[in-house]
């Protein structure tokens, strides 16, 4: 199996080399060349298997150079219980007939982007030490409040590494920064910037490609690789999920072997629901991919017109993770649904980056529309989902979860579809504390952040998680806020 670029159709490197470089030299995210099948039978087979061994199975089909013992060095530490709150690493929850909840937040920082971003760090040092790479590699992201924490988490004090993490100065919750800014490690730094996460996406992309910084580096004998969703060994790990609970909704008899499902995600840059239409791809039976936005509705209206237009208000909501104009990952999605065409990404995106806006084909918004569904909700909403999920079934989800399900009962209403449903819960109700009990018709006004999580522990009958409370201890090490045209001079110092 080889890798290409979205923008070159011709470049051939290996899994090891797609994930070391993070993003392709023309701009373009590594894809790789064909999507490996597998059969009803072998989800059935791995039904038997624990989450690390289902892994391997799905990332040995993708990651053909990496050998056996290599696989499972990166499989058995990143997906183990020192890490994770639950045995099975990920969890499912049904609420109501139909519907299930994919709990993908039992790793250290309470986020579905622990699934990949545990592993993210082994597949890169096996792939250095294939590829004998001596240098140091630096992984710059840039972060909407997840992706931040996870990554520092994955990478703190891995050696050979260095970590920078942008984030939007306002555009994360209270406990988001929190988490980044008290981060421990020799390694790693953390810094606010001011604008949103555009804006932070934009000027990562930007130093990537940038040659005066690459330069900077390789006399420093260091390099830059990502652990945003352009690396597709953040990907991989995220289609594993997929194939992996529908083998556990097959092995628990919620659903027939073969028997199609929706899967709803609360979608941002687009990463986590193009992982669940890889898992289709391969042969995970199913029927709609529900996209879920909250007031940044840009994907709703793509999947909807086929005109995808940034040119809009951005809001800055209490689904913060979401809060996305850009999302990157779309690239992927597009490539394939044009016949892996690298001109019209190249004009697609050309156009994206000049004038904010592109339209699709009518053959590729037919396409998309026959997969994927999209909706989106407000704040409004996504509080008043909150209230009613608990008072239904004495659940707390967070507030990206609860766009997602808002979203899924309004398809349902308009469509009338039973379809058995996993809607992908990508956070822990604790992260957005503040958010939740508003919603929950708590006066939060003289709580603090730990009074908050007590508040919530002693409502949803759970107990805080362990990484959460012990940020009470811990000092602030990251104060810095700068400028985003600042970004590539701060990275120079960095490095
Ligand atoms: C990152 C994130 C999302 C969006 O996921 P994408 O892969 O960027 O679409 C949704 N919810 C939470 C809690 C997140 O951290």
């Amino acid at each position: 199996m080889f890798y290409k670029s979205t923008r070159n159709s011709n470049l051939n490197v290996s899994g090891s080399m797609a994930v070391l470089k993070g993003i392709s030299d023309d701009g373009g995210l590594f894809v790789p060349n064909e999507i490996p099948k597998i059969t009803l039978d072998d989800i059935k087979n791995i039904a038997a298997l624990d989450y690390a061994d289902r892994a391997k199975f799905v990332i040995s089909k993708y990651f053909t150079d990496y050998t056996d013992e290599e696989i499972d060095h990166c499989t058995k530490n990143a997906y183990s219980t020192a890490n994770f709150d639950t045995d099975n690493i990920h969890e499912l929850t049904q609420l109501g007939d139909n519907m299930y909840l994919l709990e993908l937040w039992h790793g250290p920082t309470c986020a579905f982007k622990d699934m990949a971003l545990q592993i993210l760090p082994y597949f890169l040092t096996t792939a250095a030490k294939k590829q004998n790479f001596d240098k140091e590699l630096v992984i710059l992201v840039a972060t909407s409040g997840d992706t931040g924490k996870a990554a520092l988490t994955g990478f703190c004090d891995v050696e050979g590494t260095k970590i920078l993490v942008f984030y939007p100065e306002d555009g994360v919750s209270a406990m988001q920064k929190k988490q980044m800014t008290t981060q421990d490690g020799s390694n790693v730094a953390v810094c606010a910037i001011k604008g949103n996460f555009d804006d932070c996406q934009n000027g990562v992309k930007k130093i990537f490609t940038d040659d005066s910084i690459k330069a900077h580096l390789e006399n420093k004998m260091a390099a830059f690789s990502s652990a945003n969703s352009i690396n597709f060994g953040r990907l991989l790990p995220q289609i594993v999920y997929y194939v992996s609970s529908y083998a556990t909704m097959v092995d628990t008899e919620q659903i027939e072997l073969g028997e199609k499902i929706n899967i709803v995600v609360p979608t941002g840059n687009f990463g986590n629901i193009l992982a669940a239409y890889y898992a289709k791809l391969m042969g995970v039976p199913v029927n709609k991919l529900i996209c879920a936005s909250n007031a940044n509705n840009v994907l709703t209206d793509f999947i909807n017109t086929g005109v995808y237009d940034r040119n809009r208000k951005f809001f800055t909501t209490i689904s913060p993770s979401m809060d996305i104009l850009i999302s990157s990952n779309l690239e992927r999605l597009l490539y394939l649904l044009c016949g892996e065409n690298d001109d019209t990404i190249k004009e697609w995106f050309g156009a994206l980056s000049t004038e904010g806006k592109y339209s699709v084909s009518d053959d590729v918004k037919a396409k998309l529309q026959n997969d994927f569904v999209a909706g989106y909700c407000d704040d409004n909403a996504t509080k008043s989902t909150i209230k009613s999920i608990f008072d239904d079934y004495s659940y707390v989800a967070d507030t990206h979860t609860s766009v997602a399900i808002k979203v899924y009962e309004d398809y349902v209403n308009n469509s009338g579809d039973t379809t058995k449903t996993i809607i992908a819960s990508t956070a822990s109700p604790y992260k957005f504390c503040s958010s939740v009990l508003d919603a929950l018709g708590v006066d939060t006004a003289n709580m603090d952040d730990w009074a908050m999580l007590e508040k919530l522990s002693e409502i949803s009958s759970t107990d805080v998680p362990a990484p959460l409370a012990a940020i009470k201890s811990k000092a602030v090490r990251f104060k810095e806020t700068i400028e985003s045209d600042n970004m590539p001079e701060y990275v120079k110092n960095f490095v």
